[in-house]
């Protein structure tokens, strides 16, 4: 008879992978069990990084520091004693698939979206092309961006997408060195953006002013800046039919709107740096001139028409062309995740299939014992409170399970500790990942700002 999963004597063993929000939410729901239904977990949370907490320390912007203090909640889930952490374990090198199912009665993946999307048009590939992703880890001192300086001494730069990451890089091209020395963000970064000579960014969306993907408390910040202005042509916010009725049917795109409707038409301040926001416009190329550096991005203009259902508008081309100049270009169009070795993949959506949160294989065919939540099991949309339910939901599904679950032939908690060092793997534990945030706090205190991060793995290992 096989032992029962989820007593005192036998607590149900998950392994977390993945320290972000969705992970998070996903350990407090299993502890909450405790209360709720008797049952007793022993949760073993991994992250590839030393410092936990996923895009909320290395996506969110450095300047919405109060969205930042969600990484409370995580420590109160942290500081349970059934609750482990093991930072700098990256799941499919450190540990594989195999050892994890030994070890676990159940995984959860909490692996995020890890890559991101192309434009798929010829110059992509130009230096000072790069993606969203790259610049946002740079600025928020991802040890794997440290050195991935962009080059600001050009005078224009395009960020193609209308989400609120585009929202944010454009907002850091556009800030001045007095507005971002008060955040955390890297202190490269801030030497660099010191220096930048880029006067003007341009924000292109393929679609019109009443499908951008943006918040309006996003939209506002750009009237709100020291040294830019936002700059929007009156003609490119007439809006049709359609979008008008939806418009009125959606109170965020009404506030987008009004706001956009208030940009348009303002009158220059004259300030040094301009944030231009034009619509209609898709990248077909991104040009260079003859030393091989970019000199802009060719777009086709396009017109809206209403989709099939007549449910939204679509672009299609009109075979008219504009170029908009430009030294760098960052695309913005959607994070996408990436396969784990050993788990089942869906590579269009760039998510781990799953029903209801139970990992399913080819066919549809559920895996015992295996979980997603967040943005590797919906994709990458939603903010940091949205994977709060979405977690909660395949909590919900794990616990429906339990008792069908293959208990692991190793459940010791020493085991993967002993594995771990067998291999000389430095993880790092809560209590030290607490020294390493103290030292950034203090470090910050003394300059004033909400703290200073530690870069390199090295650098946050001196530390401890
Ligand atoms: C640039 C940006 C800005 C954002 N700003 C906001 C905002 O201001 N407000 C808001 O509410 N939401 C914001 N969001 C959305 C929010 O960050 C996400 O909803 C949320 O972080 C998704 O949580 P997650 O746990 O699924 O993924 P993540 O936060 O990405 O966490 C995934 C974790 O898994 C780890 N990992 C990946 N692969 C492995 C592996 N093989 N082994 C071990 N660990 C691994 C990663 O290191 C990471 O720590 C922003 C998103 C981005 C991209």
């Amino acid at each position: 008879m096989s032992e029962q999963l989820g007593t005192q004597q036998r607590p149900l063993r998950v392994a977390i992978i993945g320290a972000g929000p969705s992970g998070f939410y996903a350990a407090g729901a299993l502890q909450g069990k405790l209360k709720e239904s008797g049952l007793h977990t022993s949760i073993d949370m991994f992250d590839k990084l030393i410092a936990p907490h996923g895009l909320v320390r290395y996506g969110v912007a450095p300047d919405h520091q109060k969205i930042k203090s969600v990484s409370k909640v995580y420590d109160l889930t942290a500081n349970d004693a059934n609750f482990r952490y093991f930072g700098n374990v990256e799941f499919g090198k450190d540990l594989t698939h195999a050892e994890m199912r030994e070890m676990y009665d159940a995984i959860i993946y909490a692996v995020g979206a890890q890559s991101d999307r192309n434009l798929g048009v010829p110059g992509e590939n130009l230096p000072n092309s790069f993606s969203a992703t790259e610049f946002v880890a740079w600025y928020n001192s991802h040890p794997e961006y440290a050195n991935f300086n962009p080059d600001l001494s050009v005078s224009s730069a395009v960020v193609v997408g209308v989400g609120n990451v585009a929202m944010d890089v454009a907002r850091i091209l556009a800030k001045s060195v007095e507005e971002l020395k008060v955040s955390d963000i890297a202190d490269h970064a801030l030497a660099d953006l010191a220096n930048s000579n880029i006067k003007d960014v341009y924000i292109l969306s393929r679609r019109g002013p009443a499908q951008v993907k943006f918040t309006p408390v996003e939209i506002k910040e750009f009237g709100e800046l020291a040294v830019a202005e936002p700059v929007i042509l009156p003609q490119e916010m007439q809006i049709d039919e359609v979008s008008a009725k939806l418009a009125d049917a959606d109170g965020e795109m009404r506030r987008n709107l009004v706001t956009m409707n208030a940009f348009a038409a303002r009158h220059s301040e004259g300030k040094e740096r301009r944030v231009h926001f034009r619509f209609l416009l898709s990248p077909v190329e991104i040009l260079a001139d003859a030393d091989g550096k970019i000199s802009g991005v060719k777009c086709e203009i396009n017109k809206l028409v209403p989709n099939d259902d007549q449910s939204d508008m679509k672009a299609v081309g009109t075979g008219q062309f504009e170029t908009i100049p430009a030294g760098l270009v960052m695309r913005s169009v959607g994070y996408k995740g990436s396969p784990l070795a050993g788990v089942p993949y869906d590579k269009r959506s760039g998510t781990i299939p799953n029903k209801e949160g139970r990992v399913t294989a080819d066919g549809g065919v559920t895996v015992s014992g295996e979980y997603v939540v967040g943005w590797a099991k919906r994709g990458p949309s939603g903010v940091i409170g949205t994977n709060k339910p979405d977690s909660v939901a395949t909590v919900v599904s794990l616990v429906a399970d339990v008792g069908a679950l293959t208990p692991a032939t190793n459940p010791s908690r020493d085991a993967v500790v002993a594995l771990l060092q067998s291999r000389n793997v430095r993880f790092v534990t809560q209590a030290e990942w607490k020294k390493i945030d103290a030292a950034e706090l203090a470090a910050g205190k003394a300059q004033s700002r909400p703290r200073v991060k530690l870069v390199s793995p090295d650098d946050m290992l001196k530390v401890l």
